[in-house]
């Protein structure tokens, strides 16, 4: 299996069927990510302690990238601290944008997330890949006004 197959893979797991698709009762925060122009409108769940995210659950729907991408998103930043979660989301639009492409950087940082890489030759799905990261980054800005 070449890398391609091995990354369609964690993308069709994660969209079918994701550990982080649940509601969040001692949520802190919620913040809903719509994107119109493919109609994925998804909400994020964060549960914050100080500057460490204890927990990042998502509901809604929309297609395979937006919910495997949303998926991978929250596998990767629980249990963070907010400051790593900002730089591995600066890191996936810079992936997604096509302006990071080494390897060993995106994997160290991104995890499985990597796997969305080829969304950067996929401009029509470039919304979907980016709406839950952007979400979250700003849920974190707006905590960060907050306190
Ligand atoms: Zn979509």
């Amino acid at each position: 299996m070449d890398m391609k197959q091995i990354y369609t893979q964690i993308v069709m797991e994660h969209a079918r069927e994701s550990a982080h698709r649940h509601d969040l009762a001692d949520a802190t925060d919620s913040e809903r990510g719509h994107n119109p122009s493919c109609g994925d409108d998804i909400t994020l769940h964060i549960k914050r302690e100080g500057d460490r995210i204890e927990a990042l659950s998502f509901t809604g729907h929309g297609c395979a990238i937006s919910q495997a991408s949303t998926s991978l998103l929250c596998e990767l930043v629980e249990g963070k601290r907010v400051d790593e979660a900002k730089e591995a989301i600066e890191t996936f639009l810079a992936m997604i944008k096509g302006e990071e492409e080494d390897d060993d950087v995106l994997e160290e940082q991104l995890g499985d997330a990597v796997a969305l890489k080829d969304i950067s030759h996929m401009p029509q799905r470039v919304k979907c890949a980016v709406l839950a990261w952007r979400t979250l980054n700003d849920m974190l800005e707006k905590e960060n006004e907050e306190k």
